[in-house]
């Protein structure tokens, strides 16, 4: 028998060959199971010629460090075939291993076919030595060299798939794993070599024309490593740039997390804004259709939260809105939305048993938000008007649900406030009205629908006209000549009272001039101001700029503003009129005895007339109460050096006693209706002439 010998180092290099080859096996499944459609399929293809060289030269050079006392070559066809061999083998288990799941029976199937591929790699090598006479295998030996194959096959299939996810320390569980698969893989190898018994005599048949020579070692460890190198290195460089992917794609989920939360909250309160509301409420509709049950929408608007901003300013405004959602919030189930979807205007959407749970919940917000607030060391005491539908009833998709919630929440407000008002059918066409309208409002002034009419007063005992009071109409190309109560609410809510105010002021003393200019000098105008406008800082400009546009001396205007106007806010009041006043301005009280006036305030206002509200000549003849009423303004008036005028007379009986009581000038239907300007002249020409 010929005696082989083994050279050490190369035996060494084997090993380490092995250990590569394995780790990079081990590394490349990582890449497969993460890889997804095509790039799979590539990393399987090129992991499978990675790993098959690598098992092949481990085997190669195995054969290379192994030495017989004859000269040795490799014939190249069964040398090639060994190494086809390897790289199949390798495909077939890098496949196996990326499959989504490896039950018992598939790994022992597998590691079978594995243990039978790589020995047949082996003892095709050996064959491709073509031994002359063959090569005697111990068959003991044999048997657990294919014992080894099958059992390194288990292993290294088992922790290729258990090692495939990226976990903490996968790096060095790989490499430990490496190792012990390059032992197993080596194992085998040197036991199929220790099987092989060479006859005296032999020698190699594939010495001509095969494979031979000093170097071949070298060439195929180079080739191999770098094959190895060139995949792992490969694989690495993937790893980082899908880590880097995966840590971008983080971060983007987490930024369009953000965005939503953006785009769905109201940043001030964090309650859900108007479009998650929207959301929302189609599901409550869904819900409501699939399950049964019903809901309630309730509008909810404060009463005086402009105040509060306008005095307070606007951090102490913001504050008090966070409160308010805070305290409303607290009070709510889980499942429960409450949005805030405009400046101080939140809608609540509460899922119920009954639709009469509303009662109490409405009743529960309203109570909430009456008791007082404690903001930046101040005590705020706001209300809420809420508006409720119901679903199902109240409408048939949210839109119609939001729209009859606010027109009933104007219900509750013009209600007085501070209170709740369930939807009802004829709200909803008079919200859709006032929207149409104010829609028509916004092109009113530009498209000179704008008219003013104009009221005579008449000296109470003279009978002479001393002036005339301006009165706004609206001439509405569809509804016809709309009077102030139909549109000044309106025009006031959405600020466009401001440059119709202007506009009434400036064409009222176009009139005045015109009037002047016809010999009536003594007469005086009287405007009507509402109190947006007299909050508003320009006023005192606008008028003496109209003023000074129509070359009237500033006694010829007087500014009417209701006794609440002049009430409300009592210092910044008092200051603008002492600041007309100043210039010459007549002011007169309107609606006087309506309001609630403080004797000591009205002694301090710069006024010059008071106007008895038309209410108590009504009924001056019925109620002997507004007789009195009526004969104390006088007196007070009187006493406190002021004109006092009598509106609202439509009765010669009116006429007559209000004269009597000693009111100094008279107004009202009895006397002359208002009138657009020619007509008003016309009607006091005739009067003059009647009287001359
Ligand atoms: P007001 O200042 O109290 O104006 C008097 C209102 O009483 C006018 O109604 C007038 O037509 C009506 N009136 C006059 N005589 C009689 C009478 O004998 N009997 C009855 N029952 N009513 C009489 P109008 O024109 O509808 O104005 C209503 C209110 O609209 C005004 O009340 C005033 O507060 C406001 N207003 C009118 N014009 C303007 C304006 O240019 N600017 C502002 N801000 N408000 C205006
Ligand atoms: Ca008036
Ligand atoms: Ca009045």
């Amino acid at each position: 028998m010929l005696n082989g010998s083994y050279s050490s180092s190369l035996v060494l290099i084997s090993l380490c060959v092995a250990i590569l080859a394995s780790y990079t096996a081990l590394d490349l499944t990582g890449r497969i199971a993460t890889a997804k459609g095509r790039a799979a399929y590539l990393w399987m293809v090129g992991g499978a010629l990675a790993l098959g060289t690598g098992i092949w030269s481990m085997h190669f050079i195995g054969m290379l460090a192994f030495s017989l006392p004859i000269e040795l070559g490799y014939d190249l066809s069964l040398t090639a075939l060994s190494l086809v061999i390897s790289v199949l083998s390798s495909g077939f288990a890098l496949w196996l291993v990326s499959q989504p799941s490896l039950p018992g029976r598939v790994l022992a199937l597998g590691a079978l076919i594995m243990g039978a591929g790589i020995s047949s790699m082996h003892y095709t090598g050996m064959a491709a030595m073509q031994m002359q006479p063959g090569i005697d295998y111990d068959p003991l030996l044999f048997a657990a060299s294919l014992l080894i194959a099958v059992g390194a096959s288990v292993a290294a299939l088992w922790i290729a798939f258990r090692l495939r996810r990226n976990t903490p320390y996968v790096r060095q569980i790989r490499g430990g794993a490496a190792v012990v698969m390059g032992i197993a893989i080596v194992g085998m190898h040197y036991t199929g070599m220790a099987a092989a018994n060479f006859a005296d005599g032999s020698f190699c048949g594939a010495l001509d024309g095969g494979l031979s020579g000093s170097g071949l070692d070298y060439l195929v460890l180079i080739t191999t490593l770098a094959v190895l190198a060139v995949a792992l290195l490969t694989s690495v460089l993937d790893a980082r740039l899908e880590a880097r992917t995966a840590e971008l794609a983080q971060s983007l989920t987490l930024a369009n997390q953000e965005l939503t939360q953006l785009a769905l909250h109201d940043t001030l309160t964090g309650l859900p804004n108007r479009s998650l509301l929207t959301d929302r409420i189609e599901q409550a509709i869904a819900k409501v259709a699939e399950q049964g049950g019903c809901f309630a929408l309730m509008f909810i608007d404060l009463d005086g939260f402009k105040p509060v901003n306008d005095a307070f300013g606007h951090h102490t405004g913001d504050q008090l809105l966070k409160e308010v959602a805070m305290r409303l919030r607290g009070h709510l189930h889980s499942q429960d939305t409450l949005a805030r979807i405009g400046g101080d205007e939140f809608v609540l959407l509460v899922e119920l048993d009954e639709p009469e749970d509303a009662v109490g919940v409405a009743a529960k917000q309203v109570n909430l938000v009456s008791r007082p607030f404690r903001v930046a060391e101040q005590s705020l005491q706001i209300s809420a008007s809420v508006g409720i539908v119901l679903y199902p009833g109240n409408g048939a998709d949210q839109m119609e649900l939001l729209r009859n919630a606010d027109a009933a929440m104007y219900h509750a407000k013009s209600a007085g406030k501070n209170a709740y008002s369930f939807f009802d059918v004829s709200m909803n066409s008079n919200a859709r009205l006032q929207l149409q309208l104010l829609q028509d409002l916004r092109m009113a002034l530009e498209q000179r629908q704008l008219r003013l009419f104009y009221q005579p007063k008449f000296d109470a005992v003279g009978r002479q006209p001393i002036g005339a009071e301006a009165l706004l109409r609206w001439e509405h190309p569809q509804h016809g000549m709309l009077l102030p109560d139909r549109f000044i609410q309106l025009a006031e809510k959405t600020g466009l009272i401001i440059p119709i105010g202007e506009w009434v002021l400036d064409e009222a003393c176009r009139q005045m001039r015109s009037w002047m200019d016809q010999g009536y000098e003594n007469w005086r105008v009287a405007v009507n101001l509402s109190a947006i406008q007299f909050c508003h800082a320009g006023l005192v400009d606008s008028v003496a700029s109209a003023l000074q546009r129509h070359r009237l001396p500033a006694n010829s205007l007087t500014l009417e503003i209701t006794e609440t106007t002049a009430m409300h806010d009592a210092d910044a009041s008092l200051m603008v009129l002492q600041r007309l006043s100043d210039m010459g301005v007549d002011l007169s009280i309107d609606d006087f005895g309506t309001g609630y006036s403080s004797l000591m305030y009205l002694k301090r206002l710069p006024a010059n007339e008071l106007k008895i509200d038309r209410g108590f000549v009504r009924d001056l003849e019925q109620d002997s109460d507004d007789a009195a009423i009526v004969s104390a303004i006088v007196a007070l008036g009187q006493a406190l050096g002021l004109r006092i005028v009598a509106e609202g007379v439509e009765t010669d009986r009116q006429q007559d006693f209000l004269t009597r009581l000693g009111c100094d000038s008279l107004q009202g239907y009895l006397l002359g209706q208002p009138l657009p300007a020619e007509r008003f002249m016309a009607d006091i020409e005739r009067l003059a002439v009647g009287q001359a």
